[in-house]
């Protein structure tokens, strides 16, 4: 990518958190760029809509990042506005509450003895004859926990989430995103520093006084004020090029179509769009591959409640079967300026579904009964206290990771790639599960490849970095360096101990003392010792203090040490790996207690 020169015009396809960081960043250093978004309102998945004066996140946003440089933007930007929230978050489950992340012994209190037991002896059942293959969510969960847990905890909101049953869902999936976490840094954690970690994500977090849609709004006049133009209702509907080069984008603005030229491009829209769009069209097989990335969509009925308090939490998930809610939130927890009216809540129910599936189709006001059923069938208000509602869809919520994604995204980014003045940022841009934070690092990132010439990989940006950078804050020496010296450490300590050899060396010690105190004893010494060496006759038969007998208990010394040392050895060992399996499975149980947070 060349860097810029001053007469250039850099364009930057839409206006959420990844386009609108770079479009700032652009603006920073002097130069105008023009942002094109084919919504209304700016903030992408990241937006507040507001319906009659109650202000809805599109997915409750907690505004969490280790990225100095992100939070630097955050704080510019708003400043006091910003505030630091208390969470709380339950499980909504067979009728009851419960504490999220998992707290064990609220969890086997409101499940009951006779559940409490049957997970115990369904985790027992899988630890002792396990799925011979994890190839799916289900069996890599079920092996870890047990079917038992996997039913209640695991099943009904994955599947209501990503829309196909857990068996088919891959294993890789989870055992990716619970790698990610490092099984080795939850095991130093427990070790060295328990409790501390991640804390600040689990009982607090950042968020605007108004809702995402509040920072975004703030930095899309910002961009406007340093000069920046920006569009919205203006859908990229073809990318022109010549070859490898891009010439310019056409945008559908109120039916009318125009071509907008520039020497760079920024693009945030999906990149499988990106791709479709191109005109003339990219090679068959790069077509194919990104036709085939997936996504999962939702919608959020909200509703007005008039009842000023319905619940503590920030939101609650919903794994009940019965219901198809997935996930609710209560807005006013976030923040209380996001109602106007102190006398009412406002909710946000989160319907997990497909573009275009039997769900997304419902007519909005089918949507909203259905909302408030499920609501008064839950517990949390009656459905005759809903003042109103209305919907909202998001399309494209979740970039997929499917058995064939990562193939199909490979051959996507080495044609994208060699689009020499373009590049692709954000969630949905490079298809991956990214945060706000790590969206916006790569719009940065963008930017500074374009200013100053740089090489960041933006495929590389991801939210692995969030739970690192976590812990590096937290302990004084890099997780991994810490790990590093606790494993050493560790396995210098708790050395396994060679049976064969312990039991040879502690029986030549013990055949050699009892062949020289007998030989002390022959030869005239110790007059106290003889009795007390002559008792051991009654264990080893044929040993007596005499000459002889000085080889028969270097041969029973010999004995007897090598059984002593191999038991010592073996019992030592076996303590040793039944500790080392114990401490394994709380820092697997640490980890899977969060595992909500990362769907
Ligand atoms: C339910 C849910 C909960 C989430 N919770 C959190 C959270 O708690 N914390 C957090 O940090 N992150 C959270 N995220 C992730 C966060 O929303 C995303 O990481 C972030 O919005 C990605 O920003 P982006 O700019 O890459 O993409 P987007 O937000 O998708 O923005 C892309 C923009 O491009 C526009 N666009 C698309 N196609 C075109 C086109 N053809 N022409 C013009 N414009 C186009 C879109 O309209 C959109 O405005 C959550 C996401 C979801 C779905």
């Amino acid at each position: 990518m060349n860097p810029l020169i001053p007469a250039d015009r850099v364009v930057v396809i839409g206006a959420g958190p990844a386009g609108l960081t770079a479009a700032r960043e652009l603006t920073k250093a002097g130069l105008r760029p023009l942002v094109v978004e084919k919504r209304a309102s700016v903030g992408g998945l990241a937006r507040t809509e507001v319906f009659k004066g109650f202000r809805f996140d599109m997915g409750g946003h907690r505004f969490f990042t280790k990225v100095e440089e992100v939070k630097k933007i955050w704080r510019e930007v708003l400043g006091q506005d910003f505030l630091q929230r208390p969470r709380l978050s339950r499980i909504y489950y067979n009728r009851r509450f419960f504490y999220y992340p998992l707290r064990l012994l609220d969890t086997l209190l409101k499940l009951g003895p006779w559940l409490a037991a049957t997970i115990v002896l369904s985790y027992l059942r899988w630890q002792v004859f396990p799925h011979p293959r994890e190839d799916t969510f289900e069996q890599w969960v079920t092996n870890r926990f047990g079917r038992r847990l996997f039913r209640i905890f695991f099943k009904t909101y994955t599947e209501k989430v990503w829309g196909i049953p857990c068996s088919e869902l891959r294993a890789e999936w989870a055992a990716q995103r619970i790698k990610d976490l490092s099984l080795k840094t939850a095991l130093l954690n427990m070790l060295v520093r328990p409790r501390t970690t991640i804390r600040t994500l689990i009982e607090e977090f950042e968020y605007p006084r108004l809702g995402p849609g509040m920072m975004w709004q703030a930095v899309a006049d910002e961009i406007q004020l340093d000069q920046g133009v920006l569009r919205l209702n203006s859908d990229v509907v073809s990318v022109r090029r010549t070859g490898c080069r891009i010439d310019g984008v056409v945008i559908r603005s109120d039916g009318q179509e125009e071509l907008l030229e520039g020497s760079h491009f920024i693009s945030s829209m999906p990149v499988t769009e990106l791709v479709a769009k191109l005109s003339p069209p990219a090679p068959a097989e790069v077509r194919d591959a990104a036709a085939k990335l997936v996504y999962r969509d939702f919608l959020t009925v909200c509703l007005i409640v008039n009842t000023p308090h319905l619940f503590p939490d920030n939101w609650i998930y919903v794994h009940s079967p019965e219901v198809r809610v997935g996930r609710i939130q209560n807005f006013k927890n976030w923040s209380p300026d996001m109602v106007p009216d102190a006398g009412k809540t406002s909710l946000g129910l989160e319907y997990f579904c497909t573009e275009n599936d039997s769900l997304w189709n419902m007519p909005d006001a089918e949507l909203v009964e259905l909302g408030k059923r499920e609501l008064e069938r839950i517990g949390l208000a009656r459905a005759a206290d809903v003042a109103d509602g209305c919907v909202f869809r998001t399309d494209k919520a979740y970039p997929v990771y499917d058995a064939g994604y990562r193939e199909c995204l490979d051959t996507v980014r080495v044609f994208v790639d060699g689009l020499e003045n373009l590049q692709t940022i954000g969630r949905n841009g490079l298809h991956r599960y990214n945060n706000q934070d790590h969206a916006m690092l790569t719009g940065l990132l963008a930017v500074r490849n374009l200013l100053l010439g740089q090489q960041n990989d933006l495929w590389s940006i991801n939210t692995d970095q969030d739970y690192h950078e976590q812990l590096s804050e937290e302990a004084e020496v890099a997780p991994e360096e810490l790990a590093r010296i606790l494993e050493a450490g560790l396995t210098r300590i708790f050395v396994k101990l060679d049976r064969v050899a312990l039991g040879l060396s502690v029986g030549a010690v013990g055949g050699l003392a009892l062949f020289l105190a007998t030989l002390f004893v022959v030869l005239g010494g110790g007059p106290l010792v003889r009795p007390a060496l002559s008792l051991l006759g009654q264990y080893f038969p044929g040993y007596e203090v005499t000459a002889s007998g000085t080889l028969v208990g270097l041969a029973y010394g010999f004995v007897a040490g090598f059984m002593g040392g191999w038991s010592f050895a073996f019992l030592r060992n076996t303590c040793l790996f039944l500790w080392m399996a114990a401490l394994h499975r709380r820092a697997n149980f640490q980890l899977l207690r969060r595992f909500l947070e990362f769907i």
